[in-house]
């Protein structure tokens, strides 16, 4: 079967025809990594965070960190990047953005002892989604470390890409677990970032919206937020609605893209450049965090796009070519082989490196049954729901709520410590004086008219989602 080609001038051209007008959005500029004949890559990885069980039947599984790792060392690509084995987050790193009584049963709570704490599970969203395992805290630690590191790497200017797969964790709110997810690395490896960067764009392929993300920047303008996701009003985590667009100074930073089930590669992959493009160019970003759940790809165990290895992977390269400080991180991925096949294309994207689509030989080679090949046929097991009518609609709803911007907004450089939750909660003073302004006004007008609009052709969008196991509505 061969594999199509994204940069096809001629589908390009379908979706755009109409468009050329938007031009103005699209002016990629670049930064710090021009002065740069080449990319410098820095790639965490922790040995120990893939030995952690989140439970038998449960389907996160750490251990396709170790064996994504395994491919990137047997394919050489360690070679073409700095290495660091991260530290683990320290309990105040973490309480940057979580709670203390959160963090603190985090860190007491054992299996063994589990018990004693049953009266606050509910209170912290721990249970069935969010077991208790052993070791669960320094699984935390682990992940939030590397991400951490990650982005001092990048503001230390060390680095101009920094990878950490074991991050991504999104759902994870300040006082509770959601989704598989404790700690938000994310939000963690965001604010490390805004004391240096003016401006953080957030990008997020996972299949289930980034909502612990774009919750936590809600009300600033510091963060814009962008998450492509499934959205169905049912499906986990039941927000990403596009009119979910943000609050107070954030108002507009918020972007979300609600698709169908089945989404083709030759669809994804033209609206992710189009609203990341106008993103860009609008928003201006000093830095980029992109979170790659593999969840999105086809034949996932909990998910239900078509997406292949390539098409995930052009999104990355897309995002690379800007040439802003990246940090780039996992997420969400329920069938290991192909989460490793993914991260492993991924970072040789990110190193510029072309792989053989035969596995090199390794330890674990035998989960790769049949083919033994980097990229599997993973598409058609689900029509795609998403039209280009559909496509187009949601395309022009976020140019519409880019349009508001006008330009990057000029920083008023908020200072991130120490009252890094006043930060995060907003302003109430600028909020009320935004909302007292003309412009405030205009804004809220122009929110009414976009609530009223006709946006979904039917809200009884059952897709028939593939309900194979009792997680099938979860991360
Ligand atoms: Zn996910």
């Amino acid at each position: 079967m061969p594999r199509r080609s994204y940069n096809d001038e001629s589908v390009v051209a379908t979706f755009t025809e109409e468009n050329n007008s938007k031009k103005k959005y699209m002016s990629p500029r670049s930064v710090r990594l021009a002065s740069h004949d080449k990319t410098r890559v820095a790639y965490f990885h922790d040995e120990g965070v893939g030995n952690y069980h989140y439970g038998e039947r449960h389907p996160m599984k750490p251990h396709r960190l170790t064996l994504t790792n395994h491919l990137v060392l047997n394919y050489g690509l360690h070679d073409k990047m700095e290495i660091f084995q991260p530290r683990r987050a320290t309990d105040s790193e973490i309480l940057e953005f979580h709670a203390d009584d959160y963090v603190d049963f985090l860190k007491r709570v054992t299996p063994d002892n589990a018990e004693q704490f049953e009266q606050v599970f509910s209170k912290f969203n721990v249970g069935d989604d969010c077991p208790i395992f052993p070791g669960i805290y320094e699984f935390c630690q682990r992940y939030a470390g590397a991400t951490i590191e990650a982005a001092r790497k990048l503001i230390a200017n060390g680095a101009d890409i920094c990878i950490n797969w074991s991050g991504g964790l999104h759902h994870a709110k300040k006082c509770e677990a959601s989704g598989f997810c404790y700690v938000n690395d994310i939000v963690l490896g965001v604010l490390e970032l805004l004391r240096y960067f003016p401006r953080v764009l957030y990008v997020d392929i996972d299949i289930h919206h980034g909502d612990g993300v774009q919750e936590a920047f809600y009300s600033t303008d510091r963060v814009m937020t962008v998450s492509f996701h499934k959205y169905n009003g049912d499906f986990f985590p039941g927000t990403g609605h596009i009119d979910e667009i943000g609050s107070s100074l954030g108002k507009y930073y918020s972007v979300n893209v609600p698709l169908r089930d089945g989404i083709d590669d030759v669809s994804y992959v033209w609206l992710f450049k189009e609203v990341i493009d106008a993103v860009i160019g609008t928003f201006q970003p000093s830095a980029i965090v992109l979170q790659c759940g593999a969840d999105s790809l086809g034949c996932d165990r909990l998910g239900c796009f078509n997406l292949s290895i390539g098409a995930h992977g052009k999104c990355v390269q897309i995002i690379k070519e800007f040439k802003i400080p990246l940090l780039v991180v996992g997420g969400g991925g329920y069938t290991v082989r192909n989460v490793a096949r993914c991260w492993t294309y991924e970072t040789s994207i990110l190193v510029d490196t072309e792989l053989s689509n035969d596995l090199p030989p390794n330890e674990y080679i035998d989960f790769f049954r049949p083919d033994y090949q980097l990229h599997p046929h993973l598409s058609g097991r689900l029509n795609n729901m998403n039209d280009r009518q559909y496509l187009l609609k949601v395309r022009e709803r976020v140019m519409e709520q880019l349009r508001y911007l006008d330009g990057a907004p000029s920083i008023q450089m908020q200072e991130i410590p120490p009252d890094i939750q006043g930060f995060l909660d907003g302003d109430a003073e600028l909020r009320d004086a935004e909302d007292d302004s003309e412009i405030g006004k205009e804004h809220r007008r122009r929110r009414e008219v976009m609530a009223e609009a006709e946006w979904y052709e039917g809200d009884d969008d059952n897709d028939g989602e593939a309900v194979d196991s009792v997680w099938a509505e979860d991360s």
